[in-house]
């Protein structure tokens, strides 16, 4: 049993003024989609600093745009097109005194094991669950358990909408990020039978417009979400189909906000969840009281509500467990259906996956000679490719690690 506390004993009853060994990194990476959690980055950073973090690194690969300024309020009208990560840095040092914040720009990924030893912590207001995947997987490999200052809390802040969490991982002593993969909602999509004929909500209408209007009309031509004529001409449809089925609501920003998936950024849920995640780091770094074990959920849609609890390490997690995951297959499945199966499950969450077992290849996506070799195991069936209980081994690109699989057939 490994028993390592991550409290710098040493720290415990100084302030953090004169605590100048605590060094803190904190990503704010912003992924492809446009749900804003650099609002988040900001609002951590600002608070670290005026908590008297001293030396804190902060790591983003985005740039500033126009749309991020009405809540990423370290940056002005004359910064768009600037690094944040830059930007955020020197704003922030200008303003609070003795602090020093190296930016970097780029993805965490870019960063090794080397450079993620010499903090003590890392804070992450990621809003790609592949980034967070790699720095919980990275984290989770770095500890040595001869070496208690290989362990590197990560606190974990998210923001969707109203809702929120902010979560303490110790890597390898409490459930990780992987852990509770499967707690991600899954795209609820509407059945296309609703779009077809009884639209009920204004979202119905657009999708309507987007999924089987666009291509009726426009049989080659692709509909390009971030071209302002193709959105004028669906918010042009659905406001057409609403008024046919009395629906209100259909507006240009709906409009966009469905095509594109757009979860709105709200400054105020980011204050709530920057706010627990700094709250926690002062914790971790002080041993001023004790920290969140381990996981707070916050919901502000209909009130404000919020819950704690301790989520559970899976003993079959692929990062911090040690057994392989148990998965249920049919054995009159095709190797093509059992990976499409996987990739609808949401604690899994893979793409293009590789799969081998012991004995054999059973599926490559390249090189080209490989992927010509197995592909025909594709229309093969489960039972004439492997055993009962036996473990296949899945790699894929979004997957920093690889996932190890028990069929089990049923
Ligand atoms: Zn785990």
């Amino acid at each position: 049993m490994r028993t390592m506390t991550p409290k710098c004993k040493r720290h415990s009853s100084m302030i953090l003024k004169s605590c100048k060994l605590h060094k803190f990194v904190l990503a704010y990476t912003r992924g492809a989609n446009n749900s804003g959690a650099g609002g988040l980055g900001c609002e951590i950073l600002k608070n670290l600093a005026l908590s008297g973090f001293k030396d804190i690194h902060v790591i983003d690969m985005d740039t500033i745009d126009v749309s991020n300024l009405n809540r990423q309020f370290l940056f002005r009208a004359s910064d768009v097109g600037k690094p944040k990560a830059t930007v955020a840095a020197s704003f922030v040092m200008s303003r609070v005194k003795d602090v020093t914040i190296t930016p970097y720009y780029g993805a965490i990924q870019d960063k090794d094991q080397e450079y993620y030893m010499q903090f003590k912590l890392v804070i992450c207001g990621l809003d790609s669950v592949e980034a967070r995947r790699w720095i919980n997987a990275t984290l989770v490999d770095m500890v040595d358990i001869d070496n208690p200052e290989s362990l590197k809390p990560l606190i974990d802040g998210g923001t969707e909408g109203f809702k929120g969490q902010s979560r303490v991982i110790l890597p390898t002593l409490t459930s990780c990020y992987e852990c509770s993969l499967d707690m991600l909602t899954p795209q609820t999509a509407v059945p296309l039978c609703t779009l077809a004929t009884i639209p009920r909500q204004p979202a119905h209408c657009v999708e309507w417009a987007s999924i089987l209007e666009w291509p009726r009309v426009f049989e080659d031509k692709k509909l390009d979400n971030d071209d302002p004529e193709h959105v004028q001409w669906i918010y042009e449809q659905a406001l057409h189909r609403a008024q046919e089925f009395n629906i209100s609501g259909v507006t240009y920003s709906l409009t966009q906000g469905v095509i594109k998936n757009i979860i709105p950024a709200i400054a105020s849920t980011n204050a709530i969840i920057a706010a627990s995640c700094c709250n926690e780091a002062l914790k971790i770094a002080t041993g001023a009281n004790p920290y969140l074990n381990n996981y707070m959920m916050y919901i502000g849609n209909e009130g404000v509500y919020t819950h704690t609890f301790e989520h559970e390490k899976k003993d079959d997690c692929p990062v911090c467990g040690n057994l392989a995951t148990d998965f249920a297959v049919d054995p009159e499945w095709t190797l093509e259906e059992f990976i499409d199966r996987l990739k609808e499950q949401p604690e899994v969450q893979i793409k293009k996956p590789t799969l081998v077992t012991e004995r054999r290849r059973l599926y490559y996506q390249g090189p080209p000679q490989l992927n010509e070799q197995t592909r025909p195991n594709l229309e093969k069936k489960m039972r004439d490719l492997v055993d009962n209980r036996e473990e296949i081994a899945i790699t894929d690109p979004g997957l920093p690690f690889s996932l190890r699989l028990n069929v089990i057939f049923s």
